[in-house]
This record gives C-alpha cells, structure tokens and sequence, in this order.
C-alpha cells in the first residue's frame, strides 16, 4: 500500500475501540491482575524484554501509546518505538542508551542545537567524549574511528544548515566499526526517509514538528532494529521515561493527514523559494530537493519527498538592522522557534559550529512554509522586503 492509505489504515485496532474509528483516549496508572499467577507472569516477561502481552503498570505504556507507536513503527520499518517527553529527549536517549564511562561518539557539526550542547556538557560528566564531525565527510569518517567509539550521531538534512549526509555509507561504516548509528529523522519525517532501510541501527523524530503538526504538543519518538531494541527500552524503563497518552493521541491523530499537510507544505515551499531567489537580496536558498543544491543528487538518491522547511541565506550587503526590520515586518510569519505547525514561520538562526564552519555570507533566516495560501505568504514577504529596503537604502 502507499503511504498515504498506510496513513489512514495504521493503529485502527486498537483494543477496547468498541467499532469506533479512532482509539480509545486510555488514561492510568494501575493495570489490574486477574490473581498473582497472572501478576507474576506479567513481571516474568517484563524483565524478559518480551512486550507482546498486557502491561503490568501505566508507565509501560497504554493501548493509546500502542496505536500511535505501532504505526510509526511500521512507517518507519523498525522493530519497536517508544515515545519520550521532546524531541530532544529522544536524541539524548538514543545517546545514552548505548555509552558508558571511556567511550567516545561521533556527532555531526549540523546537529540540533541543544543535542550538541547534551554531548558538549552532560555526557564529559560520565566519562564520554564527543568528535564533531563535518556532515558532508563521506568516507574519510574512517579516520575518526577509535577503538572506543561506540556511537555514530547523523542528523540529515542538518538543523539550519541542510547539507545531505551520505546516510548508507555513514551507516554501513559505523556497523563495520562495530558502532550504533542513530539518525536525527525530524525533517524528513518517516514518509521522505526510512533510514533503518538504508542501515541506520536507531531513528529519532521530535515528533513535536510534523507528525504532531499543529503547534500543540511537545513529543519525541524513538524507533529502532531489533537488535538495537534491548539497550534503548532498557534506558527508557531505568530512566523512567514515559509521555501523556493525550499527547501520543494527537500525534496518531497528525499521522492520519502527515502526506496531505506535507504535499501542501512543500508545494508553498517551492513557491516561496521561488520569489526568495528572484529577489537581490538574497544570496541562495537552502533546500537540498532544489537541482542546485550542493546535497540534490544524494536527497534525490536517498528521499522519497521533501517537507516545508529551508534556510535562506541573505547577501552579505544587508546589515543587521534592516534583516531585523525585514523579519518584524512580517505579518503572516511568525517569529517562532520550533516548526512544522500549520502556521509559517521564520527567525533568524545562528547555526553553532566544531569543525566546519559554513560558507562566509550574509545573515541567515529559517523559513517553515504553513498552510496559508501561497499567494498571500508571498504578498507578505513582499512587505517584509520592503522593509528590507527601506532600511537598507
Ligand atoms: C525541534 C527539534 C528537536 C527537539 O524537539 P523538541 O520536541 O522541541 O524537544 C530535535 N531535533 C530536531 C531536528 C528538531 O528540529
């Protein structure tokens, strides 16, 4: 089936549903067990790793967590997934689950953020070292390799830089080396990458962005191969790591119109890139499923769609305060962090570099295409630049 009928058909049998299309709203704590037999057996499979049958306690997840989770394991042709607090307690899950103290990881220079600062302040204070490593390394990764490397971090598009990474090799180096690979999937979302196909061990969403994709829930997803399943739910039941299962209903809920939203939001997208390079101002456009983007060829290999969210890169002439000016102009766009919601978005971005530091140019902004009409997001941003101007002259 296609994506999008695999969209609508997932977590439709979900238990207690009573023929009702979508699943039960299942809240709790306390599971009751028919006698102590019964408890005793539930505890037994537990400490076995096996998730097949009931739980014995709300933390374990409810049908609620199951319906969303088993979809997206599907979707992302995983093994298991788990759903976290945030996006970011994925990425820092999916970390820590496979380190210990004197081992060393490998984490791309594009990474999310707040990701770079887990692995530049929280992980030196148990003993493991990170190597930032440029994304667009190809195979020279090999020379980073030490003997205690334990983990290979990829993050593709990269946050506020874009570059593509060569996803399988990365993959097929880090499993010769004996390393975890985990990917960062939250661009793409399951439906433009599956990275497990391509050899990736561990695929993480904040699930905040598209999936959820109305701007109202705080979410993070786990999902992995079978034989990376053990270590992470290990980490998720020590750590006690556990989401409302009103969140994971919502997220279900965005699953059901994830292709629809996203067709819409890249088509926006396109138009607005579009207008963005006809203007002067504007140096180029970061979004690797345009033909002149230096990561096309390997998107085009590797995606199976592209979503709504790119950086513009402006001329090193505009100064600081007409892009500022240009920014507050807005009026459709808001000034927000996070993307992936129905409404658009930009804010300038001051991507935090290691070791490879991007091209020298003008001011930097990120633009999240919602699902206004084109026409007047354009007409906006034709405002905002006039503002540009107007400061700039
Ligand atoms: C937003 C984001 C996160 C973090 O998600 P939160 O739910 O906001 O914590 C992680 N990775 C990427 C690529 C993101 O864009």
């Amino acid at each position: 089936m296609k994506p999008s009928t695999r969209l609508v058909t997932l977590g439709r049998d979900a238990p207690g549903s009573a023929g009702f299309v979508n699943p039960p709203l299942v809240r709790g704590s306390t599971v009751l067990h028919a006698n102590v037999a019964d408890l005793r057996e539930r505890a037994r499979r537990g400490a076995l790793g096996d998730d097949s049958g009931p739980v014995s306690y709300g933390i374990h997840g409810t049908p609620t967590h199951d319906a969303f989770l088993d979809a997206l394991t599907e979707l992302e042709g995983g093994f298991r997934s788990w759903a976290l607090p945030s996006g970011l307690s994925a990425c820092t899950v999916a970390i820590l689950a496979f380190v210990r103290q004197g081992d060393h990881i490998l984490v791309t220079d594009s990474a999310y953020g707040p990701t770079r600062d887990f692995c530049l302040s929280t992980l030196p204070r148990y003993g493991v070292e990170t190597t930032f490593y440029d994304p667009c390394i190809g195979s020279s990764i090999e020379e980073l390799f030490r003997p205690n490397t334990r983990l290979l971090f990829l993050e593709s598009p990269g946050s506020l830089s874009f570059e593509i990474q060569d996803v399988p090799l990365l993959a097929q180096i880090a499993r010769r080396r004996d390393a975890v690979s985990v990917i960062d999937n939250t661009w793409a979302t399951p439906l433009c990458l599956r990275p497990l196909e391509h050899g990736v061990d561990v695929s993480v969403h904040a699930a905040t962005k598209y999936i959820g994709g109305h701007a109202d829930l705080l979410l993070g997803t786990v999902t992995s191969n079978e034989e990376c399943w053990g270590a992470l739910r290990k980490s998720f039941r020590s750590l006690g790591l556990t989401t409302s299962p009103d969140d994971c209903w919502l997220a279900l809920r965005g699953l059901r119109t994830l292709e629809a939203r996203l067709t819409r939001h890249r088509a926006t997208a396109e138009r607005l890139i579009e207008w963005l390079l006809a203007q002067p101002q504007v140096d180029r456009v970061l979004y690797p499923a345009r033909p002149e983007d230096p990561g096309y060829a390997l998107w085009r290999r590797d995606f199976t769609g592209a979503t709504g969210v790119f950086g513009v890169v402006l001329r090193p002439q505009v100064e600081v305060a007409a892009f500022h000016a240009m920014i507050d102009g807005m009026r459709l766009f808001g000034r927000g962090y996070s993307w992936g919601g129905f409404e658009s978005l930009m804010i300038p971005c001051y991507p935090q570099r290691s070791v490879a530091p991007l091209a020298p140019a003008g001011h930097l902004l990120r633009i999240s295409a919602g699902l206004e009409d084109a026409d007047d997001l354009i007409a906006d941003l034709q405002e905002g630049f006039s503002h540009l101007r107007a400061v700039a002259s």
